[in-house]
């Protein structure tokens, strides 16, 4: 049927029309759209520490403002692939407008990223912070602190255990040790008294004690399975000890990691979907925030919390020259070492510890826990608790542990001295010579203390804001980008990934 023959009436339609002036890009952008505010913000921020990744010789480079502004954009629009990109900047408008009609390849994209990016990422992202913070969006000194754990892009059932590797090296030390012994009950002359250390045997001594043993028993009657492992120790053994070397320099203080991303560590995941407890490659990420706009970002193997903390505000203090005011964070960050470092760097800690939600429930009083601490009375004029019971607990010692970190804790300890036939002792549980109990009187005085912080009108509205601040950035990140695996691997372009993300993140928040 011919148009000429209805009667309906349609615009003219000629994808081929020429146009006298070409129509400049930026008039099909929306005024308020993202893509604006990438350039603007991008525009504005000083990417020296970038192009001193240049280098002064060969041909000309594509501009690193052009190639940041895409990717920002692009992490802003959920679109990570470098081949991906490299699309957009041919057939999508917004992309053409920031490339300014370049079209850097998918390798250029990913060089940009990968390398020209590497260690400066953090400085570009802390000077986007400063930007919104003079514009009054978010106050910096205000941090809404809390850690999740993101999958790395590592294969799940290749792994190092630093315990496998310890008891490997046990098992070849005790190994050694028996053909020594055995050598010794047939030869005794030819291998003589002195014993070689077998505790943590170098791969060099591995082979001089085999070669002695094989020494010492030549011409001899030997066992068959004992020539054999004589073999497969001398042909094996050094080299496993070498490779189990190598394996604890990658692993440092972990105690796994993945083959094929070995920066990353095993750890449990809440998002278990199989519910099975599997452990998985992962990187612990710690943000903080304000309003809900990320001000600091750091990556870390501990898949606990606690020990995180000082490291994260540490990077705080490098990016911004100085520490934040206030810190809101979790129980899992409640320990004598980060109430110790907060206060001393002046950061007014909202922090809580753990039980704090059971103390203030009274559920521990009420059910009644004799041995607790804090179901005992403590006469602070004669330095002893008094047990449920009314007996004297009076100070019997001090005792010093070192943590992991190497921060020392200071224990006095308190005795009742006669708990026998006592009828709550089901409860209070005291051991053979009477309960004791071991009181950390730095770390009871940095809860109280919190306490009071958390439990001030301030407090309430700070532990209220936490769980809509820090924890929906989270969400976000995590599931509306669907980032809860990281496309880069090792820690540098883990790093570089996740500082795209939260720049994309502040500037979509901005553009609201
Ligand atoms: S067990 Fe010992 S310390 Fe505990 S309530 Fe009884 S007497 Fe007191």
């Amino acid at each position: 049927m011919q148009k000429q023959d209805l009667n309906v009436a349609f615009k003219d339609y000629n994808p081929n029309q020429l146009m006298l002036l070409p129509p400049s890009l930026e008039e099909f952008i929306a005024p308020n759209h993202p893509g604006r505010t990438v350039n603007q913000i991008i525009e504005r921020i000083d990417l020296t520490p970038v192009y001193l990744s240049y280098s002064d010789n060969g041909a000309s480079s594509y501009h690193p403002k052009m190639l940041l502004k895409i990717l920002v954009y692009g992490y802003l629009e959920n679109c990570f692939s470098s081949r991906k990109l490299e699309k957009s900047t041919r057939e999508n408008i917004v992309y053409m407008w920031l490339a300014g009609m370049q079209r850097p390849d998918h390798h250029t994209i990913n060089r940009f990223r990968s390398e020209r990016l590497r260690g400066v990422i953090g400085e570009v992202f802390a000077q986007v912070v400063l930007l919104l913070h003079e514009e009054g969006l978010l106050d910096i000194k205000e941090v809404y602190t809390d850690g999740t754990k993101i999958e790395a892009n590592a294969n799940r059932y290749t792994f190092v255990w630093g315990k496998a590797i310890k008891k490997s090296k046990e098992r070849i030390s005790a190994q050694l040790k028996e053909l020594w012994d055995y050598a010794g009950s047939v030869a005794s002359a030819e291998l003589g008294t002195e014993e070689p250390d077998f505790v943590n045997p170098s791969p060099e001594k591995v082979t001089q004690t085999v070669e002695k043993i094989n020494r010492a028993l030549e011409g001899k009657a030997v066992d068959k399975k004992v020539k054999q492992k004589l073999d497969y120790a001398k042909k094996n053994w050094p080299a496993k000890l070498e490779e189990y070397t190598q394996k604890e320099q990658v692993l440092g203080e972990r105690n796994s990691c993945s083959k094929t991303d070995p920066d990353s560590t095993f750890m449990r995941m809440k998002e278990d979907h199989m519910k099975n407890g599997q452990l998985k490659p992962a990187y612990n990420l710690q943000l903080s925030t304000h309003r809900q706009f990320v001000v600091n970002y750091s990556i870390h193997p501990n898949p606990n919390d606690t020990l995180t903390l000082k490291p994260h505000l540490e990077l705080y203090q490098s990016r911004y020259g100085f520490y934040p005011s206030i810190c809101t964070a979790d129980a899992g960050y409640g320990s004598e070492e980060n109430y110790s470092y907060l206060e001393g760097n002046s950061i007014k800690p909202f922090v809580k510890y753990s039980l704090f939600h059971k103390e203030l429930s009274q559920e521990r009083k009420r059910n009644r826990a004799y041995g607790l601490l804090e179901n005992l009375y403590y006469d602070p004029e004669k330095d002893r608790y008094i047990c449920p019971m009314g007996q004297s607990m009076e100070a019997s010692g001090e005792s010093t542990r070192k943590t992991s970190t190497g921060f020392l804790q200071h224990f006095r300890h308190y005795r009742a001295k006669n708990c026998a036939g006592c009828p709550l002792a089901a409860s209070c549980k005291p051991g053979k010579e009477g309960k004791v109990l071991k009181v950390n009187r730095n770390l009871q005085n940095y809860k109280a203390r919190a306490k009071t912080l958390l439990t001030s009108a301030e407090g309430i509205e700070r532990r209220k804001q936490r769980a809509t601040d820090v924890e929906p950035v989270f969400g976000q990140l995590k599931y509306n980008k669907g980032r809860g695996r990281y496309m880069l691997r090792g820690k540098e372009k883990v790093e570089i990934e996740t500082g795209l993300l939260v720049i994309a993140h502040n500037l979509a928040k901005m553009t609201g």
